[in-house]
């Protein structure tokens, strides 16, 4: 049996982000049993400190040391709970791996999570900004999420509808100090109809052969396009997605498409619409831009990059001149997706 928990002092986390950012925690507890969070969290080295929850990093922009105790769930294990024949109630621990969970499940037959294959991180993390991707967010398959809740101090089990989930957000995102998620539960399908309609899934589909695609075969042709798309993480430090597409009233959404013909636009909840970050970027010249290790990625837009050494500090400025050119233009205002740690963006 592993320790329950190990601890680090001055710990670096340059390791810990796919940005690769060098940073440094003042303590870093990798937690090997969600039992051990109470006296963890209750002893008298860490009860003061602020908190940080790390899954894998791919989410996330240092711009400065950590001063407190950064806290990383490395409990795992995936299993059905129930299963009826043509769906099945998945439990997944928060340290699992989220595309490992997406081939576990279709390993299962269990459909699903598909159009979310290669998503970096940790299942622990996937309801924190309800991640998505190829027309489908994980909420669409949540049952319920299980949370250490600090301010009542005992473990909680929220329902999908207690989530607050939306675009990119729930109410993990916007509490960040009081939870610890650690467990995930899902209910996912057998013989459901994929989804396919979405940024050239068909197309690709269409490309491999596969008229009538199963589930495994979405996840590979998903696995393609974002191969193709996005930039690895292994290769260059980004933490995908920059920032969210902005969401506008639809009025406004029109009269900036009938100024810019080529604007791709969204339709997002009753009234409002959702405009793409990425044309919005490239339209003000950042695509391929480099200032030192920092930039934006030449593949995609949206996407910040980390060419070798560049500082938190470093890419956070980048991404306020970004923010600050588009709403010059524009009149826009960029959100960023990834959690900013030691400063306001
Ligand atoms: C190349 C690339 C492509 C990406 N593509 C997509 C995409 O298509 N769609 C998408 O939605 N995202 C995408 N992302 C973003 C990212 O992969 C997801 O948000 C992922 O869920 C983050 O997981 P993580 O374990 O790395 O979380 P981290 O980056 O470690 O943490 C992210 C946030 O979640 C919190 N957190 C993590 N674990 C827990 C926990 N157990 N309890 C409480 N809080 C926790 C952290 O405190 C932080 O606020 C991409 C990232 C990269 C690098």
């Amino acid at each position: 049996m592993p320790e329950s928990f190990t601890v680090l002092h001055d710990a670096p986390l340059a390791g810990a982000n796919t940005l690769r950012v060098a940073a440094t925690a003042q303590r870093l507890a990798t937690v090997n049993d969600p039992d051990a969070l109470p006296s963890l969290l209750e002893s008298s080295e860490f009860r003061d400190l602020p908190l940080l929850v790390l899954g894998e990093g791919s989410n996330i922009l240092f711009a400065g040391d950590f001063a407190g105790l950064v806290l990383r769930p490395a409990w795992r294990s995936v299993r059905i709970v129930e299963d009826d024949g043509s769906s099945a109630l998945v439990r997944a621990a928060a340290g699992y791996g989220w595309d490992a969970l997406v081939d576990w499940a279709l390993a299962q037959g269990l459909g699903g999570l598909e159009n979310l294959a290669l998503i970096p991180g940790h299942v622990g993390a996937a309801p924190i900004q309800n991640i998505g991707a190829y027309g489908v967010e994980v909420r669409e398959s949540i049952t319920a999420v299980e949370a250490w809740d600090r301010s009542q101090a005992r473990l909680v089990r929220l329902g999908a509808d207690e989530c607050g989930f939306g675009y990119r957000d729930s109410r993990f995102k916007r509490e960040p100090e009081r939870w610890i998620v650690t467990a995930v539960e899902f209910r996912l399908q057998r013989g459901r109809d994929p989804v396919l309609d979405y940024a050239g899934v068909r197309e690709e589909l269409a490309a491999m052969g596969h008229s009538n695609p199963t589930p495994a075969q979405v996840a590979q042709a998903v696995r393609r396009l974002r191969r193709r798309k996005l930039p690895d993480p292994a290769a260059i430090g980004n933490a995908g997605s920059f920032f969210k597409n902005p969401v506008v009233p639809s009025a406004r959404a029109e009269e900036l498409r009938a100024a810019n013909p080529s604007l791709a636009v969204y339709p997002a909840s009753a009234g409002s619409s959702k405009l793409s970050a990425a044309w919005l970027i490239e339209a003000c010249g950042w695509k391929g831009f480099r200032e030192g290790d920092a930039g934006i990625s030449a593949q995609h837009a949206l996407v910040l990059v980390n060419h070798g050494h560049a500082s938190g500090a470093q890419l956070l400025d980048v991404a306020r001149r970004v923010a600050a050119s588009v709403e010059q233009r524009f009149g826009v205002r960029l959100e960023p997706e990834p959690r900013i740690v030691g400063a306001v963006f």
